[in-house]
């Protein structure tokens, strides 16, 4: 049987939980389907330092505090993977695994997953070394030797959290620059037990068949074979947008990014997209509230100009 809402929202990270706060609270009806636990990208980080209104919070906490505002004025929430979704106009219809729904809105509020470097041994030791979360994998190698792979925020700003834990982190990267932004690099700069193996490559990832001994890298430069001997691997090189099931829309780019205007309004009338799966964000957590903000507002406008035209024929 198809659930009707006013409002079906994919994805349940910042920018999907802010729109269902919005649109709950002008009394429409909401249905948030995430995959997985609500929050995104946010159980995967440690500490969060540029969220309004909080020093420090751990990203899960954040999520908490979020999918506890974006329920309370009668917004539902289910889990579910999106596998279609059809505009006929005025209403559209999401397909999951395994139930229907019918919305006059859909908000793509699905956010992006951590990529992998697709090197032999990656798949083979996630989870018995590899990870691509420090807070939630970090504590299993206190005092041990720490590799991040990567030159971005992630891997910078994770590499600072590993430090507090670990007795040294090396963060290798395939350039002699950092892409992460500056006070993210000055903070791991300063910190004693975070060094950096420049310009390398990583060829592999060893193991013993149970867990991980190390990873292999080749010198860009001299280019000479060398293996870093670790039991921790944690891998930030990039994020991939989350769009699988959208792509008969036409709202993407060739990439997978949802294209939107400034009001979050792709160019299907009624499809919305927020936050870190959109082409033009800047994918932060602020940010992400922001786009569900205006699409909350947005949507609002849109649903009663559908209720107008009614009206009016
Ligand atoms: P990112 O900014 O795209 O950086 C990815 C890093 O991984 C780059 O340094 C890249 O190297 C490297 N890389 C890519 N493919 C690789 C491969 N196959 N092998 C080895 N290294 C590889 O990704 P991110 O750090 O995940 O960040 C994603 C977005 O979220 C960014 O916009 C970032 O600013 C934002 N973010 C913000 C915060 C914050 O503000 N607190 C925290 C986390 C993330 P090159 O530099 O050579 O390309």
């Amino acid at each position: 049987m198809t659930q009707k809402y006013d409002v079906v929202i994919i994805g349940a990270g910042p920018a999907g939980m802010t729109t269902a706060t919005y649109a709950s609270r002008a009394n429409l009806s909401v249905m948030m389907i995430n995959k997985g636990i609500y929050g995104g990208q946010m159980n995967d980080t440690a500490e969060v330092e540029n969220y309004p209104a909080f020093d420090s919070i751990l990203g899960p906490d954040l999520a908490e505090k979020m999918y506890a505002s974006s329920t309370r004025f009668g917004a539902e929430y289910t889990f579910g993977e999106v596998q279609n979704v059809i505009d006929h106009g005025k209403t559209k219809t999401i397909v999951t695994d395994d139930e229907q729904y019918e919305a006059k809105v859909v908000i793509v509020a699905s956010g992006a997953t951590h990529r992998h470097i697709g090197v032999p041994g990656e798949d083979k030791y996630s989870g018995r070394g590899v990870s691509y979360c420090a807070v939630c994998d970090g504590a299993f190698f206190k005092n041990e030797q720490i590799v991040v792979i990567g030159g971005g925020d992630s891997a910078v700003e994770e590499a600072s959290y590993l430090a507090n834990l670990a007795k040294d982190v090396t963060i290798v990267h395939r350039r002699d620059q950092l892409r992460a932004s500056r006070i993210a690099q000055k903070r791991a700069f300063d910190t004693d037990n975070i060094d950096f193996s420049w310009n390398k490559r990583t060829e592999e990832i060893i193991g013993d068949d149970e867990k991980v001994t190390g990873v292999k890298v080749l010198d860009k430069i001299s280019n000479q074979e060398s293996v870093i001997k670790t039991n921790g691997v944690f891998i930030y090189v990039g994020i991939d947008p989350n769009t699988q099931g959208l792509e008969n829309l036409g709202i993407l780019d060739e990439k997978g990014w949802v294209l939107t205007d400034d009001n979050m309004q792709t160019k299907v009338p009624g499809i919305y997209a927020v936050g870190d799966v959109r082409k033009d964000s800047i994918r932060q957590i602020a940010a992400a509230v922001g786009d569900g903000a205006v699409a909350g507002k947005i949507l609002f406008d849109y649903i009663q100009s559908l209720s107008d035209t009614e009206i009016e024929a």
